[in-house]
């Protein structure tokens, strides 16, 4: 890592945060054309982390909207991991193919090292790997790298594992089932973390219906697997018993929940509710909902190891399974109380970092 050189062409400010956060800073350097934002929303249970986003903002109200969401996001998903990490998150604000530069991607690293050590960065969307070993040069606050002595590489498979436990001990409490022979699975979406979840679910003997805009993903999971595909719209439809939604975001809408017919849902996808009453309709049509920051934990629990310097094969593998008891309690508590699954997970969260208050 080289050390820090001064550039006289970069400010940073700080900003005020909405209520019940940390921090909010901005960084903008005319040299390179680096505009970003930083949000801390939580650092009690330790340095916050969360990923770099690099999307073309058109206000810059959206982007401090977007950080502060996605920073709150993080507290919950890292709490929920029971990782001594906080939340936190970054966005640099414009077209990553028009304006990312390594020069660009360095004083973003430098923004980082202003932080200390109390916000750690890794990839997000419109950011690499590649990008992150040039933010690097200039600060050793972040994770995600390729190489390096604790680097952690692809989370996807850590994540996938994650996911897989969570969708079978949904399925154990919905549909009273203790493994996955014969369940009908639809897994939307075949990317990096959902083809290697239809892996695991077709060992278990599950029979998997698929969608994915990518056609060769579609061929592999149909040659492997033997999975049946369907359109891009159909799969709310298939009749299935889990739907695992390892796509996009804010799939989970009204109309779609009316159409499902999966009494399970478990994926790897970030924020599926696409509002979070969504829960409460999944919950009327007696549909389990797995909450996504949960089941998808393992992206961060592979990141942590990094961010962590862990050297216990083992440590990684514990929280994952810390996921599924998270998911159990949340389970639990709702079958208990009658409340829809994301509302009891977010109360439990509330709760630890309440007691983290003391
Ligand atoms: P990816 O980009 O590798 O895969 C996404 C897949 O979805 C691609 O194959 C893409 O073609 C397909 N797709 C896009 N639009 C679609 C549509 N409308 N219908 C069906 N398929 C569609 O991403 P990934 O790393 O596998 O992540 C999947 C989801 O899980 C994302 O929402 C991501 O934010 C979330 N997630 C991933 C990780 C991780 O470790 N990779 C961790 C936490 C959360």
């Amino acid at each position: 890592m080289n050390k820090p050189f001064s550039i006289v062409s970069m400010q940073i400010d700080e900003l005020k945060p909405s209520r019940g956060y940390e921090r909010l800073v901005r960084c903008r350097d005319t040299t390179t054309g680096l505009d970003a934002l930083i949000s801390i929303h939580s650092t009690k249970f330790g340095p916050a982390a969360g990923g770099c986003r690099m999307w073309a903002y058109t206000r810059l109200e959206d982007a401090i909207y977007d950080v502060e969401r996605l920073s709150r996001g993080m507290t919950y998903k890292n709490a929920a991991a029971d990782l001594p990490l906080g939340g936190g998150k970054s966005v640099i604000i414009g077209d990553p193919d028009k304006i990312k530069t390594p020069a660009l991607m360095r004083a973003f690293g430098q923004f980082i090292e202003h932080f200390n050590g109390t916000y750690y960065t890794a990839e997000d969307v419109g950011i690499s790997p590649n990008d992150m070993a040039h933010a690097a040069e200039m600060t050793r606050y972040v994770a995600g790298l390729e190489t390096g002595e604790f680097a952690s590489g692809d989370p996807s498979p850590v994540t996938a594992r994650g996911v897989y436990l969570c969708l079978k001990k949904t399925a154990e409490v919905r549909l009273g089932v203790n493994n996955l022979s014969g369940m009908r699975i639809a897994v939307q979406g075949l990317g990096n973390v959902g083809m290697a979840l239809a892996e695991m679910l077709h060992n278990d003997g599950a029979v998997l219906t698929v969608s994915d805009i990518n056609k060769d993903r579609l061929t592999e999971a149909r040659s492997r697997f033997g999975a049946a595909e369907v359109g891009l719209n159909d799969i709310y439809d298939a009749d299935v018993d889990i739907f695992a939604p390892c796509a996009l975001g804010g799939v989970l809408t009204p109309d779609v929940i009316s159409r499902l017919r999966a009494r399970v849902v478990a994926g790897a996808a970030n924020n599926q509710l696409s509002t979070p009453d969504c829960g409460q309709l999944l919950q009327q049509e007696g549909i389990l909902y797995a909450p996504d920051y949960i089941v998808n934990g393992g992206g961060i629990v592979n990141v942590a190891v990094e961010i962590l310097g862990k050297t216990d094969p083992e440590w990684g593998e514990r929280r994952i399974l810390g996921l599924v008891d998270t998911l159990n309690t949340v389970l639990t508590r709702a079958a208990q109380t009658g409340t829809p699954t994301n509302i009891v997970a977010d109360a439990l969260i509330d709760e630890k970092l309440e007691r983290a208050n003391g």
